[in-house]
């Protein structure tokens, strides 16, 4: 028998109402107790006095890139950047080469992730063929093969009728879909918010519309069918008013924000800096504003990284041809820490839960938490500890990170996987 006691933190975990200093007993990969003064006698001992000791965080919205883009990311690397950045759970977008868009691609994933991953990866399968956007991928079997979501992320459905098709089945698969919204005319060949800041650097932009129209669309079509809808790195105050109208009215409708969304606004970009450059883009502060706001007041469920790794190569082009997205795993703490809790607009437990019960719950992953008998998965933070955040040393196969080099006060220390410490601060 293994037994490992975490001593001396506070432990958080909002899907027990639980805020206290305590101590966690680990036994055989299993949450076996948490109390005081537990009797470490003959176990490992992990001191974390000064810490909070968290239910392992999920990323909900992340972007591995094996099978097919191996040069940008691996399951392997993917997995060891998401412990060093305090995940302990990761689901991945089926954007691969093949798409995840059939049960022999799920179970490639699952597979190679038993064998390298570090933390738990849960694959999301698309709602169409080769995400193309016209017939349905191969839904019930990738299910059965272990998939936790639908999703073209990367791209949209444009078409209504088939992402309402989608929902049907979803909803008597009981799946939820994630939808990456973005009506496709309206962006057509932007690379940035449309506003401004374009006009002056002579760029095209993505008005705040492409998103606003696609999360009007679906959350009336997740009437219609009583889908569960998720909406995936929301960036915009109008989507934003919709999601709290779609909750108000009852309906399973719920959204994520990413970090760079609550952290940075168009003006932040350095002139043509492509580790600027994501999709949806940064808005303008009004926006930034209003997902503040949402994931204080409950409209906003999660924060998902949207973890999307690019090589130097590819992103070093002129910013017009280099790709869409930014490492997400490793700075994804520090900011919710710095813009939400050190800024007090949201107190610690309700960030823990952003990151934890919340996600589980949109997925139903039995993750999440630290009750009796739950795997031991734990990510054990600090609040106060000053760290520079170096792209150079990420186990990432990438470094499109805007972060880098960004002061950070506190952040993640320890990464503990079915009871095991897969990551450690200067480990
Ligand atoms: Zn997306």
């Amino acid at each position: 028998m293994s037994r490992l006691v975490v001593k001396g933190g506070r432990v958080i975990d909002p899907s027990q109402n639980i805020d206290r200093a305590a101590d966690v007993a680990i036994e055989d990969g299993s949450v076996r107790d948490i109390g005081e003064n537990i009797d470490a006698t003959g176990s490992e001992v992990f001191d974390a006095s000064g810490l909070i000791v968290a239910p392992g965080f999920i990323d909900m919205h992340v972007h591995l890139r094996e099978p097919g883009f191996e040069h940008s990311e691996t399951i392997e690397t993917g997995s060891r950047s998401a412990a060093a950045g305090g995940f302990t759970s990761i689901c991945c977008m089926p954007n691969t080469q093949p798409v995840n868009d059939n049960a022999t691609v799920t179970h490639f994933i699952l597979e190679r992730a038993r064998e390298r991953a570090v933390v738990n990866v849960y694959p999301i399968g698309a709602i169409t063929k080769n995400s193309a956007g016209e017939e349905l991928a191969a839904i019930a079997s990738m299910k059965e093969a272990g998939i936790v979501a639908i999703s073209d992320d990367g791209k949209p459905v444009m078409n209504a009728r088939v992402i309402r098709r989608a929902m049907e089945f979803a909803r008597s698969s009981n799946l939820p879909v994630i939808q990456h919204c973005e009506d496709l005319h309206l962006s057509a060949g932007g690379d940035m918010h449309e506003g401004i800041q374009s006009t002056r650097l002579g760029l095209r932009g993505i008005p705040r519309a492409s998103e606003d129209v696609m999360v009007a669309r679906d959350i009336l079509l997740a009437e219609l069918t009583g889908a569960r809808y998720h909406v995936a790195h929301i960036s915009s105050r109008n989507a934003m008013q919709m999601v709290a109208f779609a909750k108000s009215k009852g309906l399973s409708v719920t959204a994520e924000a990413t970090p760079h969304h609550f952290a940075l606004t168009n003006n932040d970009m350095p002139p043509y800096d492509s580790n600027y450059k994501m999709k949806p883009p940064l808005r303008d502060e009004s926006d930034v504003g209003a997902i503040v706001d949402g994931l204080a007041n409950g409209t906003i469920d999660a924060i998902a990284t949207d973890h999307a790794p690019h090589p130097g190569d590819e992103k070093m082009q002129e910013f017009e041809r280099c790709p869409f997205g930014i490492l997400g795993f490793e700075t994804a703490i520090g900011l919710a820490l710095e813009r939400l809790y050190h800024s007090g607009r949201i107190g610690l437990a309700h960030m823990v839960s952003l990151f934890t019960e919340n996600p589980a719950r949109i997925l139903s992953l039995r993750r999440g938490t630290l009750k009796r008998g739950a795997a031991a998965d734990l990510t054990i933070f600090g609040l106060e500890h000053e760290w520079t955040y170096d792209v150079a040393r990420s186990p990432s196969k990438s470094r499109n990170s805007p972060f880098h080099g960004h002061k950070f006060r506190g952040g993640q220390v320890a990464t503990i996987v079915r009871g095991q410490i897969v990551w450690r601060l200067n480990g």
